[in-house]
């Protein structure tokens, strides 16, 4: 128990030293001591503002969501603003932090909250469990964090640290690899203080147990690190081969007319779900459906812009870019267009940026404006310039 104790207070205290703001966003709401999202249950806690840093959190990394989750909380100072916000204004602030179905998931559960908890993110794992978009990670971060429920958190950086504690050399991946991950992370657990255990495994993962060159000269746990003692703490843990990912093709129309720009919405499901950005077509940019859009659109001229690429985490999106000026706002009937969109909208600059827009819709109608390096050579001549 003693070393228990002591690894708590030193993988914490190597962590802020090497890396402040690891610490600093998980427990901004906490620092700040704004009076928002503070829970009855645990009083002076802000609550929902570590559930909006833990869903942020989901699959990004800590140094991107700072500024975001500091708008975010600026713009909904509690769950009922949250609520009862439209969905375009909660994209609009989410937007650019890319996995938009969180946001979209964050929305449905305030509502829910509201309904169902009183405004109040409720305290057990199970109520937490029940809501959108919370899955065992964050359910297990809130209840150990906010409510001193003893819940072992397992992110990809505590899997890490297991892995090398217990020398687990089966793939990461795998099924039975991961119960196992999550069993010694719950033996591991102090359950006088599993906050703080959990928030200690996950920084120390974060900034001392890195995945290359891991810094085991000053790790507090090196005493009883089983990799570190076998020398395999730089192959551990294994990873399944890289697949290779698909390139998927898009053709986008950028059509303005007189400073505003017509941008479509697309469905709540499916990629980019909710979000606002110029018509694209998967596909080649020739097809049919493009001469239906286009025909649509009715633009005396479509300007080749060139191309932008996009890096999904299971595809890569190569998008060319069509821009034209028309004569009039007009507006293609929605049976015209993809079926992956629902409604469309004429915007001028800053609607745009009210709206949730993609980082892939803000890089197409940067590229459009003729002000991002495109890359020409990739394109036929029959679609370059005023084909
Ligand atoms: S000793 Fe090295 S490999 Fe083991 S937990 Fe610490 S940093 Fe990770």
């Amino acid at each position: 128990m003693e070393s228990r104790k002591r690894f708590l207070v030193e993988a914490r205290a190597i962590a802020r030293l090497h890396h402040p703001n690891v610490v600093t966003v998980f427990r901004a709401g906490e620092i700040d001591e704004r009076p928002y999202f503070v829970s009855e249950y645990v009083p002076g806690r802000p609550l929902s503002a570590l559930w909006v840093s833990e869903v942020m959190l989901q699959q990004t990394r800590v140094g991107s969501v700072g500024p975001y989750f500091e708008r975010f909380i600026a713009r909904f100072p509690d769950v009922h603003a949250l609520a009862v916000a439209s969905i375009d204004e909660v994209l609009g602030a989410w937007s650019g932090l890319g996995y938009y179905r969180r946001a979209r998931a964050l929305h449905e559960a305030a509502n829910q909250i509201v309904v169902r908890f009183g405004g109040r993110v409720p305290s057990s794992l199970p109520d937490l469990l029940s809501l959108a978009g919370v899955g065992p990670y964050t359910a297990s971060a809130i209840a150990s964090i906010a409510f001193g429920v003893p819940a072992a958190v397992v992110d990809g950086n505590v899997s890490r640290v297991v892995a090398r504690l217990f020398d687990i050399r089966t793939p990461i991946n795998d099924g039975k690899t991961k119960a196992e991950i999550a069993r010694h992370a719950s033996r591991l657990l102090d359950e006088a203080a599993p906050g703080a255990f959990n928030e200690a495994m996950m920084d120390l993962g974060a900034v001392v147990c890195t995945p290359r060159a891991p810094s085991c000269l000053m790790c507090p746990a090196s005493a009883w690190c089983a990799a570190f003692h076998g020398g395999r703490q730089e192959s551990l843990p294994v990873t399944p081969a890289r697949r290779v990912v698909p390139r998927v093709e898009y053709a986008a129309f950028v059509a303005a007319c007189e400073g505003r720009l017509l941008l479509a919405r697309r469905r709540s499901r499916g990629l980019f779900g909710g979000m606002w950005e110029p018509i694209m077509l998967m596909g080649e940019a020739s097809d049919a459906k493009r001469s239906a859009v286009v025909r649509g659109l009715a633009a005396p001229r479509w300007l080749d812009r060139g191309a932008v690429e996009h890096v999904l985490t299971h595809r890569v999106l190569e998008v060319r870019v069509f821009a034209a000026s028309l004569r009039h706002a007009t507006t293609p009937s929605i049976e015209h267009l993809p079926s992956d969109y629902e409604a469309t909208a004429w915007c001028t600059q800053g609607e745009a940026a009210t709206r949730g827009l993609s980082v892939l819709a803000r890089k197409v109608i940067t590229c459009a404006a003729g002000t991002r390096q495109v890359d020409r050579r990739r394109l036929p001549v029959h679609e370059r310039d005023g084909s």
